[in-house]
């Protein structure tokens, strides 16, 4: 809904006509000058024409009366269009007035019911709020007074401090591109609880040149925990958290990229369940569940942050080891089957279930250059660890050098 506009047409360009004094000087100037070409001239005929000093006298009066009718209708006239002007002019300021009033009073309906806070801030390190929509509580759980001018806190303290110089570096460049920039970052509210927002804002130039930053800011913290749940989904294991198949090999593939750039070795671990099938047949598949959640935090723990651990399916369960040799991953391996042997899994019902784990152990570039020649090295060690008699580990066989027939 456009808001009412005052008839431009009726405007007058007052600013582009002469100043008053100089317009009052001109009027008077033409009077004095009429004034004093009537009275020589009007003299000199009636005195030709009314020789008779009775009738010259008469006629003298009728011109006085002549003189002070005529001025009097053009004073009449100037004044009542004088007037006339002033009226159009307040009434055009009362038009203008108004129009402004419920522009104003539209614009606060939409700003209050604005999804999220629009705001105007310098471009200064604290974002110093100049001012901020009703929905700025909501958003940040503080009051717009609070948040206007800094009083309370200043708009750059609630940042996410990780985001701060992103974001500042990303502004500027808009300003210079005289564009539009979107950001997404984090901030935390009054009550301490992180929320993630959006926002989109360009910089506008003010009549004393400086610029302002407006725009809008917008709570996405829903999307986000969507996304983040959407991600989880697509790269984690539902029953342990860890990496998936798909996800797993991603890294694998990544981390095998890296050792052959920079020709580092790489050890993969290929873990796999001694006679699980009989646990599950005896304690219950939930019980089982259980179990394989409860070994994969333990793997998870006895590894370093760099390593990735995944569930390939089943009870089948790798572990990425970037910067690992093959004494390195050895030693992890027989430590890892050595921790889950040593600690029975402990079951809701009170029980304890007594695991072992026969692990398979190929490391890059001796037992395979490739993600598949890496992996069916590392399951063959795991089924060598199994024919071993189980709860041991197997290292992977180096590869066979190729010979050139001659
Ligand atoms: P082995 O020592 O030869 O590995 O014997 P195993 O019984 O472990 O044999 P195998 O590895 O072939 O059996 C895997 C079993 O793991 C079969 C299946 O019932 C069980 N299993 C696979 N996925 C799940 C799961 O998500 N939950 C539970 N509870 N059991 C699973
Ligand atoms: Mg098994
Ligand atoms: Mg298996």
């Amino acid at each position: 809904m456009q808001p009412e506009q005052p008839d431009r047409g009726k405007e007058t360009n007052w600013s582009g006509s002469q100043s008053p004094f100089r317009r009052a000087l001109s009027a008077a100037m033409v009077y004095l000058v009429a004034g004093i070409i009537w009275i020589t001239f009007s003299d000199r005929i009636v005195e030709i024409w009314f020789p008779d000093p009775r009738s010259l006298s008469a006629m003298q009066t009728w011109k006085g009366f002549l003189f002070v009718a005529v001025t009097g209708l053009v004073l009449f006239v100037v004044i009542l269009r004088l007037l006339s002007k002033d009226r159009l002019l307040l009434s055009l300021q009362r038009d203008q007035r108004r129009a402004l009033r419920q522009r104003e009073q539209q614009l606060r309906v939409l700003m209050d019911n604005l999804p999220g806070m629009a705001y105007r801030c310098r471009n200064d390190d604290s974002w110093t709020m100049l001012f901020v929509s009703g929905g700025c509580e909501q958003l940040t759980g503080y009051l717009p007074d609070e948040l206007i001018n800094n009083k309370l806190v200043s708009y750059a303290a609630l940042m996410d401090p990780d985001a701060i110089e992103q974001v500042a570096e990303e502004v500027a460049i808009a300003l210079r591109k005289g564009k539009s920039f979107s950001l997404e970052y984090a901030i935390t509210r009054k009550d301490g609880r992180k929320v993630w927002v959006w926002e989109r804002g360009c910089g506008v130039e003010h009549e004393d040149g400086s610029v302002y930053l407006e725009g809008i800011v917008l709570d996405i913290s829903d999307r986000k925990e969507l996304e983040t749940e959407l991600e989880q989904m697509a790269t984690r294991d539902p029953l342990t958290g860890l990496l998936n198949r798909r996800e797993f090999s991603r890294v694998l593939e990544e981390e095998l990229e890296r050792a052959s750039r920079y020709e580092r070795p790489m050890a993969l671990l290929w873990i796999d369940f001694d006679h699980f099938k009989d646990i599950n047949d005896s304690w219950g598949h939930a019980a089982g569940d259980s179990v394989l959640c409860s070994v994969s935090r333990t793997l998870e723990d006895s590894v370093r942050s760099v390593d990735a651990v995944g569930r390939f399916g089943g009870e089948e369960f790798v572990i990425v080891m970037p910067e690992m040799d093959i004494e390195g991953a050895w030693d992890t391996a027989e430590r890892l089957r050595q921790r889950v042997s040593n600690k029975p899994i402990p079951l809701a019902s009170g029980h304890s279930i007594p695991l072992t784990i026969s692990v398979g152990v190929a490391v890059y570039p001796v037992h395979g250059h490739s993600l598949e020649s890496l992996c069916g090295a590392a399951d063959k060690a795991m089924y060598q660890a199994k024919m071993q008699g189980r709860n041991c580990v197997a290292m992977a066989k180096p590869i066979e050098p190729v010979h050139n027939e001659t």
